[in-house]
């Protein structure tokens, strides 16, 4: 059995459908973080989202209202790729397709970043690139046919805008790439074991005492089950408790919203 809500020591929040919709906070959102900040109990915030800074983050928090949040509570893949690069490479090299934003997170991590005439790398890496190019696909795949690792941030297809609209996002290019060579990518953000690993480490709390804090089951939830954390579920964004009835991702928690896990804590 999971811990108690109350005896859990880091939480970790996905954004839009649960501590936000678009540019509404969720109500008892504000209530939450300032209880945990007040309480000095350690929390972030996740995003698959590559292709934006955490910087735009922090400002995109500020603005609904959220005080009081630092560049180092926003996790993205790409933070979770550099942890993922320097665990495997002493001084990681890389070719990477990614926007300006994510080429100066990773070198801000001590990545570096190959230029397109590269020999050979210790990586490719694909991020959310909404600055893809056909000369980036080709440098790609000359790489990856040459036995470079392949590695990518986050699997999503698409990423959603407004009224049905969508963005191809970092899993539609690295599908492109991977029917050119034949070789299937490693992704690591969310659902991912990387994605705890590098919460886990960075928060230093025990797996059974931390928690992912979500509206979707196949990310959110199977973030946690994949990394062997506690999953809560909230009812506040895409989900209903139906959804979770049929599904075989079970939460460890399902809550109306994160005013219901405040009124669990404070
Ligand atoms: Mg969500």
């Amino acid at each position: 059995m999971a811990a108690s809500l109350r005896d859990l020591q880091c939480f970790i929040f996905d954004m839009d459908g649960t501590i936000n919709l678009g540019e509404t906070p969720i109500d008892g959102a504000k209530d939450l973080i300032s209880f945990l900040q007040t309480r000095r109990i350690p929390f972030f915030f996740f995003t698959n989202n590559s292709s934006a800074s955490p910087e735009a983050y922090v400002e995109k928090l500020q603005r609904l209202g959220f005080s009081g949040i630092g560049r180092e509570q926003i996790v993205t893949s790409g933070d979770v790729m550099a942890h993922f690069l320097k665990q495997k490479f002493s001084h990681p090299h890389i070719y990477l397709a990614g926007t300006p934003s994510l080429a100066k997170q990773l070198r801000e991590q001590g990545i570096a970043l190959l230029p397109p005439d590269t020999p050979s790398a210790d990586a490719v890496v694909i991020g959310f690139d909404t600055t893809f190019s056909f000369e980036k696909a080709t440098v790609a795949c000359r790489l990856i046919a040459a036995g470079v690792p392949f590695f990518a941030t986050n699997i999503d297809r698409v990423c959603p805008l407004e009224a049905g609209a969508f963005l191809p996002d970092c899993g539609s290019i690295c599908a492109m790439l991977e029917h050119a060579t034949g070789v299937a990518p490693k992704f690591v953000g969310k659902p991912f074991a990387e994605t705890v690993d590098y919460i886990l480490a960075k928060a230093g709390t025990p797996p059974e005492r931390t928690a992912m804090v979500g509206d979707r089951l196949y990310t959110d939830i199977a973030t946690a089950k994949n990394g062997g954390i506690v999953g809560i579920a909230v009812l506040s964004g895409e989900i209903s408790q139906a959804d979770i009835d049929a599904s075989p991702i079970q939460p460890d928690y399902t809550l109306f919203s994160v005013k219901e896990l405040y009124e669990a804590i404070r």
